[in-house]
Parts: C-alpha cells; sequence; structure tokens
C-alpha cells in the first residue's frame, strides 16, 4: 500500500464527462488499497475567464481581490470530484487550499508556501477517504486566501507530497511523458523513462511547458519523486528522480531543448575598463529585464564588443536601455537581432563524458549551422543560432546523440 499524490490538470477535469473519468481513474487506485491525496486545477479556460471578468472592471484590481476571485476555479472542481467519487461508493472529501491549511506568505497572486498542516489530511486517510484538495491557492497568516501563480497546481501537489512524504506524486497531463526533444519537430522523439530533476529544470526552463518550473525545484528540494503521465492513456510515463549513480544505464545526453523566444543585443566599442560590464547590465536589470548568455570579446584598440541575449518581448525595452548607455559610455553603436534561437543538449551523463561539446559543434557544422554565442552549465551546452536553423539544428543534434534509441543500446556503445 502506497500514500499517491495525484495531480490532474485543467483539461483532465475539462467537463463533467471528463472528471467522471478521473474519478473512475482515483476509484481503481483505491480500490487497489492505496491512500490518495487528490490535487486539481480548475477547469480548463476558468482562470483565464475569470480574469477576464476582473479586466472588465478594472486593468490591475487589487492582487488581494484577484485571489478571492481565481481560486473559485478550483473549488468547483474538487466539489464536483468529490461527488463523482462518491457516485462510485469512495468517501472522498473535498477542501480548499485554506482549509488543509496551506499556509503561505502574503504575495497575492504569486504567493509561496510556508507549511503545511498535514493532521487533517491524516485524519481522513486513515478514516479511508480520498482527500480532494483545491490547487493553487492557500491561506495567509491573517487568513486571507492567496494563490501560487499559473500553472501553481503542480506545486501544490508537490507540497503535499512532500509534507505526507508521499511515495510518488503523479502529475497527470495531456502527454505521455517527458520527451527527448518537441515531438513536432523531430519524429523519432521517445519518451524518457526517466529523468533526474536538474535535466527536467534545463529542459523545463527551455521550453518543454509540461510542468511548473518551481514545482520542478520543490520536488527536487524534498526529494518528492515525481512522475509525469497522460490523464487517459495507461503507460509508465517519465519519473522524475535524483540521479541514480549507475554510470552504466545513464545515456551521455537526455535531450534536445530549445527556445525561439530569444533576441540578441550587441554594444559595439565599449571601453575596455574595469565595470563596464556593470554598467551595462546594471541598468538592464533595474529594468526588469532578464539577461541569459553573455559573450564580451577580447579587446582591440582598447575597446570591446559586447553581446547578450534576452527574451524577445523585453527586446524593444533593453534596446531603448543600451541606447541610453552607449551615449553615456561614448561607445558605438547598438545592433538588435530578433531572428536568433537557442538549442541546448541536457544530460547529467555529460559530466562523465568528455567530447560532448565537440560532437555537438560537429554536428552542427556539416549542416552548415553557424553559432554566434555559446554557454555552457555543468549538465547542459547551449547554442545561439540562426531562428531559421533551429529545427534541422535540433534534429540534426537528436540523432547525432542517438536519442532515437533505447538508453540500453547507447551503453553497450
Ligand atoms: N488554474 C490555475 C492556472 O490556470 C492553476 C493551475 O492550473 O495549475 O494557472
Ligand atoms: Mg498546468
Amino acid at each position: 500500500m502506497s500514500l499517491i499524490v495525484q495531480k490532474f490538470g485543467g483539461t483532465s477535469v475539462g467537463s463533467i464527462e471528463r472528471i467522471e473519468q478521473v474519478a473512475e481513474k482515483v476509484a481503481g487506485f483505491h480500490a487497489n488499497g492505496d491512500d490518495i491525496v487528490v490535487v486539481v486545477s480548475a477547469m480548463s479556460g476558468e482562470t483565464n475567464r475569470l480574469l477576464a471578468l476582473a479586466s472588465e472592471i478594472q486593468d490591475q484590481p487589487v492582487a488581494r481581490e484577484m485571489d478571492v476571485l481565481l481560486s473559485t476555479g478550483e473549488q468547483v472542481t474538487v466539489a464536483l470530484l468529490s461527488m463523482a467519487l462518491n457516485k462510485r461508493g469512495v468517501k472522498a472529501r473535498s477542501y480548499t487550499g485554506g482549509q488543509v491549511r496551506i499556509l503561505t506568505d502574503s504575495a497575492h497572486t504569486k504567493a509561496r508556501i510556508r507549511e503545511i498542516d498535514d493532521a487533517r489530511m491524516r485524519r481522513d486517510l486513515e478514516d479511508g477517504s480520498v482527500l480532494v484538495v483545491a490547487g493553487f491557492q492557500g491561506v495567509d497568516e491573517s487568513g486571507n486566501i492567496t494563490t501560487l501563480g499559473r500553472g501553481g497546481s503542480d506545486t501544490t501537489a508537490v507540497a503535499l507530497a512532500a509534507a505526507l512524504h508521499a511515495d510518488e506524486c503523479q502529475i497527470y497531463t495531456d502527454v505521455d511523458g517527458v520527451y527527448t526533444t518537441d515531438p513536432r519537430v523531430v519524429d523519432g522523439a521517445r519518451r524518457l523513462p526517466r529523468v533526474t530533476f536538474e535535466e527536467m529544470l534545463e529542459m523545463a526552463s527551455m521550453g518543454s511547458k509540461v510542468l511548473q518550473i518551481r514545482a520542478v525545484e520543490f520536488a527536487g528540494k524534498y526529494n518528492v519523486p515525481l512522475r509525469v503521465l497522460h490523464s487517459f492513456e495507461d503507460g509508465p510515463g517519465t519519473l522524475i528522480t535524483l540521479e541514480v549513480d549507475s554510470a552504466m544505464e545513464t545515456p551521455t545526453i537526455s535531450g534536445i531543448a530549445f527556445n525561439r523566444d530569444e533576441a540578441k543585443l550587441t554594444i559595439e566599442g565599449v571601453p575596455d575598463t574595469p565595470g563596464v560590464a556593470y554598467k551595462i547590465l546594471g541598468p538592464i536589470g533595474e529594468a526588469n529585464i532578464e539577461v541569459d548568455v553573455i559573450v564580451q570579446n577580447v579587446s582591440h584598440d582598447k575597446t570591446v564588443d559586447f553581446t547578450f541575449t534576452v527574451s524577445r518581448n523585453d527586446l524593444a525595452a533593453a534596446q531603448s536601455v543600451l541606447c541610453r548607455v552607449a551615449s553615456e559610455l561614448s561607445a558605438g553603436e547598438v545592433c538588435a537581432d530578433s531572428k536568433i534561437a537557442k538549442v541546448s543538449v541536457v544530460g547529467v551523463g555529460m559530466r562523465s563524458h568528455a567530447g560532448v561539446a565537440s560532437q555537438m559543434f560537429a554536428a552542427l557544422a556539416e549542416e552548415g549551422i553557424n553559432i554566434m554565442m555559446i554557454t555552457t552549465s555543468e549538465i547542459r551546452i547551449s547554442v545561439i543560432i540562426e531562428e531559421k536553423f533551429l529545427e534541422l539544428a535540433v534534429r540534426c543534434l537528436h540523432s547525432s546523440f542517438g536519442l532515437e534509441r533505447e538508453p540500453k543500446d547507447e551503453s553497450t556503445h
């Protein structure tokens, strides 16, 4: 018998039929003797509908009131799912986030969980009930309703799993797992049986939007085994855990991540003196613009060219900040390029394998793809390339690293 936290997203509870299907599934687990805590999102489209209602009244309503509004979406689905379970003879009780006492800070619309009181949940579980908890919400110390930010139900599920020391936190969604890359780009993309928290973070932050990043961080911090599964198709999904220490089974590369949402800015002829990077990036940071890849070339004539990337949405704002900085520094021209993309190979296996970078660069060179910028971490190598080569780059890297094959084949290489 295990204790499992199961989270169903908006599309999985998007209609009464879907809710009945989820109830059927949960009832099956319960009949097996498992203790079940279910976390649900609002019905698909509901949170957006509520946001739209609010915006008809005011552009920026008081955040506290926004949370009272947005939290109602999940309150509907917990009640309906409990009814559907009761109808099947399964004892079920629904709770809002505040009722199970998911205590958060008071940062309305983006609150962080501080503490969870597991006593009430344990009583219900001992009594054989299925607990159905509203995702994405909590309560602050003064009893105000808070919400955790878009996609926050994933975080609720992981936090409950951590508080209850659950055996597994299962995230049911509309894909059957985490893939080596986007199957819409590469036909041979393969579902990964297993990835590490670290790899998942690298892949999620670069476009595989299966899980809320914060939920993955949380799961890693508390070592909660996470599994991504399809809501209505059977299959083992993808298990996300800590690194397993068996070099034999670790493929060098687990996946190819990519991001189109990039833009590049260059400021030319910057004086090569101490403090210049700060003078350029300080004002960018003050404008709340996040910088990703940074490159500064070697000095010629005591000046350098300084290049960095930002998210495409921020390009215009970053460019105007940079033009101001350029005149203050008496630097040269500012050039912007929004037709770039980032491609990364990700894998904890590269810690123990040399030559990943050269294999990557060789594969790109063979296709005539020019690399504009390079950045690396311990488990990732990313390159900035022209956007028009993105799909070609992803495909050639996927095949160069043999990702369409099962990892077993790889370990015999
Ligand atoms: N309903 C919320 C949203 O759409 C929370 C969630 O679904 O995880 O962002
Ligand atoms: Mg979601």
